[in-house]
C-alpha cells in the first residue's frame, strides 16, 4: 500500500443537543450548503448479480472519507471511516482495503456532523430508528450517521466471496455469513436515503457496524444499543457515478418485485427471506 493514499480527516464544526430537544437537533441538521453524498454505481446492479469491482478505492475515497459499500465479488462488506476503508469478510475477520482494491459498490460522504446528541439504552433497531427519523427537518433529504458507543446486541452478515458465473443476489445471499457480535464497543456508519431513491441505493436507513479494535464486523441486521453518541448531518445533494462496463451497459434492471427484493436482501436474516447487498 502506498503511504499517504488514505484520506484526511478535518475537524467538524458539531452542536451538542439533548436528544429530548428535539427543535434543537432538527434545527442543527439543516443543510446551509449542498453538502453532498456520492454513491458509485446502484443497487439494482447488484441485484443483478455486477459484483466485479469497479472503481478503484482511492477514487471512492476521494469523494469521501465516511461510507458504506461491498468488496470485489462480493469479498465483504466495507466500512468508510475516518478516512480508512475496512472489509469484514465472512470468515469473521476484518482487514483493510488496499489501493488496488476495485469497488463495486459504495456510497461516501464528507463526513462533518453539524449534530451530537447522547443516547442512554436499552434502545432496540425499531427505536433508534423511530428516534433518529423523528430528528429529520424533512425525510426527503439524506442524511449521514455515525452511532459510536456499547451495544448489548449486534447482529452482523457478510456476503461469501462469489465466483462467475455470478447469480443474482437474492439467491447469493441465501449462504451470507451472519454473526452475533453482542456486547460490542464500536461504530454503526451509515445513511438514512429517501423512499424514492429505492433501486438506486438502498432507501431507510443502512449501517455496516466496525468494532473499536477494527477486528469483527458487517452489515448490521439487528442490534440494540446500550448507550451510544449519535452524530449526524443532512444530506442535500447526489452524485451519482455509473459504471460503464459492458455487464451493466448491456443489463436488463427491469424486476417486477424488486422493491420487496431489496428490502429483503438488505434487512433479513438468513431463512427469513433472501439476500444481503452491499
Ligand atoms: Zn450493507
Amino acid at each position: 500500500m502506498t503511504p499517504g493514499w488514505q484520506r484526511r480527516v478535518g475537524a467538524p464544526h458539531v452542536s451538542e443537543v439533548s436528544a429530548t430537544d428535539l427543535r434543537a437537533v432538527t434545527a442543527a441538521l439543516r443543510p446551509t450548503i449542498a453538502v453532498n453524498i456520492t454513491q458509485f454505481s446502484v443497487i439494482h446492479a447488484l441485484m443483478a448479480g455486477l459484483y466485479d469491482g469497479v472503481f478503484p478505492a482511492p477514487q471512492v475515497l476521494e469523494k469521501g472519507d465516511f461510507g458504506i459499500g461491498c468488496g470485489h465479488a462480493l469479498n465483504g462488506e466495507l466500512v468508510f471511516v475516518d478516512g480508512e476503508i475496512y472489509r469484514c469478510t465472512s470468515d469473521g475477520s476484518v482487514t483493510r482495503a488496499d489501493e488496488g482494491e476495485l469497488i463495486p459498490f459504495a456510497e461516501v460522504a464528507e463526513f462533518a456532523p453539524t449534530v451530537s446528541v447522547a443516547l442512554e439504552g436499552p434502545l432496540a433497531r425499531d427505536g433508534l430508528e423511530a428516534l433518529v427519523s423523528s430528528f429529520f427537518p424533512s425525510p426527503n433529504l439524506f442524511f449521514a450517521i455515525r452511532i459510536d458507543g456499547t451495544f448489548d446486541r449486534m447482529l452482523v452478515r457478510e456476503p461469501i466471496r462469489q465466483h462467475h458465473p455470478f447469480r443474482p443476489l437474492v439467491e447469493v445471499m441465501q449462504t451470507q455469513n451472519e454473526s452475533e457480535l453482542g456486547p460490542t464497543t464500536g461504530s454503526m456508519i451509515g445513511f438514512w436515503a429517501p423512499q424514492i431513491y429505492q433501486g438506486v441505493t438502498v432507501a431507510g436507513f443502512h449501517f455496516h457496524y466496525l468494532d473499536d479494535a477494527r477486528e469483527v464486523g458487517g452489515h448490521c441486521l439487528d442490534y440494540a444499543i446500550s448507550s451510544a453518541t449519535l452524530t449526524m448531518q443532512a444530506l442535500s445533494s447526489i452524485t451519482l457515478r455509473l459504471p460503464q462496463t459492458p455487464e451493466f451497459l448491456t443489463a436488463d434492471f427491469a424486476q417486477a418485485d424488486a422493491d420487496l427484493a431489496i428490502r429483503r436482501v438488505e434487512s433479513s436474516a438468513v431463512g427469513v427471506a433472501s439476500a444481503g447487498g452491499q
